[in-house]
């Protein structure tokens, strides 16, 4: 069964059924700013979109977008204001997690480049070359991680480095 017509199903299920059936066939995984219909009952203009993972689909991603109601619902936990409050904490702590994680990622990637101690070393310098030095280092660690300069240098500043 796919995602749509496992979802699909999860539309004809009574809150007894989905105690039993489906709390644990979901994954609360995060909040999203960029979608505001859930995908179960079809509601729009959502001011709290909560992102969850089927199990049975987590190799396709197998994310779907649903208010807090359908969070709720799915969970196994009725459909009450309390469940619906719960699920949304619990979507804010999963994508605080996943940022976090996602952030040690970026880190390791950078700080893993073969070129990351010679940026150091030119990030700390005040010779007069030190911006060719480091734009240098910056490029070939671009190369070296896959990731855009740009990119190196936001997370670099965002961490506190100076004149990067
Ligand atoms: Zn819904």
């Amino acid at each position: 069964m796919d995602l749509q017509e496992y979802l699909a199903e999860s539309r004809g299920l009574t809150e007894a059924r989905a105690k039993g059936g489906m709390a644990g066939a979901w994954d609360i995984i995060g909040t999203s700013g960029d979608h505001d219909q859930c995908e179960r009952c079809g509601k729009s203009n959502l001011k709290k979109c909560v992102v969850m993972q089927s199990r049975d689909h987590a190799d396709e991603s197998g994310e779907i977008y649903v208010g807090t109601r359908c969070a709720a619902i799915l969970k196994g936990r009725g459909e009450s204001s309390k469940s619906q409050a719960f699920m949304w904490k619990k979507a804010q702590e999963a994508q605080r997690d996943h940022a976090k994680a996602s952030d040690m990622k970026t880190l390791k990637r950078i700080t893993g480049s073969r070129f990351y101690k010679q940026l150091k070393i030119a990030a700390g310098s005040k010779g007069p070359d030190r911006s060719r030095v480091v734009t240098n280092s910056i490029d070939r660690m671009s190369r070296d991680t896959n990731m855009k300069p740009d990119e190196i240098r936001a997370y670099l500043s965002g961490r506190g480095w100076k004149g990067i």
